[in-house]
């Protein structure tokens, strides 16, 4: 059985074409332009299979709540093109399969719960700290969904003393993403994340942010194993110094498992998104 997987980042598509297991047998990357260059390389993409359902994460604020109106809509992005975009409804008049519709960290949070680092796990979540900083989490084994989807990386974190630079997100400044996001890095710095690996005190202040954002995560959710993904997370060291200030924040008020075991690197590494999407296109086929 063939399933479709799209993975719609900001920057770039991935499609791909797999199976049940999760497994990809053809995939494509397509530079994110406009819904009018993009979606018909998509659409010319899966044309040459017959899938039974496809599964899409995408870039948001999307809305994802089928009472809607605008269910399957990408909705006030940044990104003028694709702003009230009907995607699902594009995809769906394209394709008479079953379509699965969610963001972009929901369905890697899925990809991992289902074949990466939570796998057998009934709750995970899933952050990816890269342009921008966003967070899905698997409850009891379905994806954490209410009015909306979550934005777990717009919550506000408490500011270094020693931080002067004013924030980055274009809706609050300083909230997470504002602070920790790549592009927040290198305004504050003068340099992308990969050239500053060497200086102590970006990566210092960086889990400093992070580490007060994943408290909050687990007092609300208590996932049973934390996902970090995202660009910025190539810098490894960052994963023993959010440990190490998590701890001190928890002040052993909650028990956890080994940090070391419990807050890690995607098993599935850069492929977590576009397997969640094969996940998600199973799920819509059985459904
Ligand atoms: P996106 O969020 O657009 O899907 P990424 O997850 O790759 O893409 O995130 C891109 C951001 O991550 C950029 O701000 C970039 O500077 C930063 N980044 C990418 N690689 C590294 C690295 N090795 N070290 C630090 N920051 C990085
Ligand atoms: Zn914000």
């Amino acid at each position: 059985m063939y399933l479709g997987a799209i993975e719609a980042g900001g920057t770039k598509f991935v499609c791909a074409v797999g199976d049940e297991l999760g497994n990809i047998i053809e995939r494509i990357s397509l530079p994110t332009t406009t819904p009018d260059e993009t979606i018909p390389q998509v659409v010319n993409f899966f044309r040459k299979y017959e899938i039974k359902a496809l599964g899409v994460g995408a870039f948001g604020p999307i809305d994802i709540n089928k009472n809607h109106s605008n269910y399957g809509y990408i909705t006030n992005t940044p990104k003028i093109a694709w702003r009230n975009f009907p995607f699902f409804q594009t995809l769906q008049k394209e394709f008479q399969v079953p379509i699965g519709f969610n963001t972009d960290v929901n369905i890697a949070a899925l990809g991992e719960a289902t074949f990466g680092a939570a796998k057998g796990l009934g709750s995970c979540l899933y952050i990816t700290v890269g342009t921008g900083i966003g967070a899905g989490a698997v409850v009891q084994g379905n994806l954490l969904q209410g009015y909306s989807h979550p934005e777990m990386g717009h919550i506000l974190v408490r500011r270094h003393l020693e931080d002067s630079y004013q924030g980055k997100c274009p809706t609050h400044y300083d909230c997470l993403e504002g602070l920790a996001a790549g592009p927040a890095i290198e305004a504050r710095w003068g340099k992308k994340g990969h050239e500053l690996t060497d200086q102590a005190e970006v990566w210092e202040l960086e889990a400093y942010y992070l580490a007060q954002a994943l408290m909050q995560y687990i007092l609300i959710l208590s996932p049973e194993k934390i996902i970090m993904g995202g660009g910025v997370m190539k810098q490894s060291q960052l994963y023993l110094l959010i440990h190490k200030k998590l701890d001190e924040l928890l002040n052993g008020y909650v028990t956890l498992p080994p940090l070391n075991d419990y807050i890690v690197p995607p098993g599935l590494g850069d492929n977590a998104g576009i397997t969640g999407a094969l996940v998600l296109a199973k799920q819509m086929s059985l459904s």
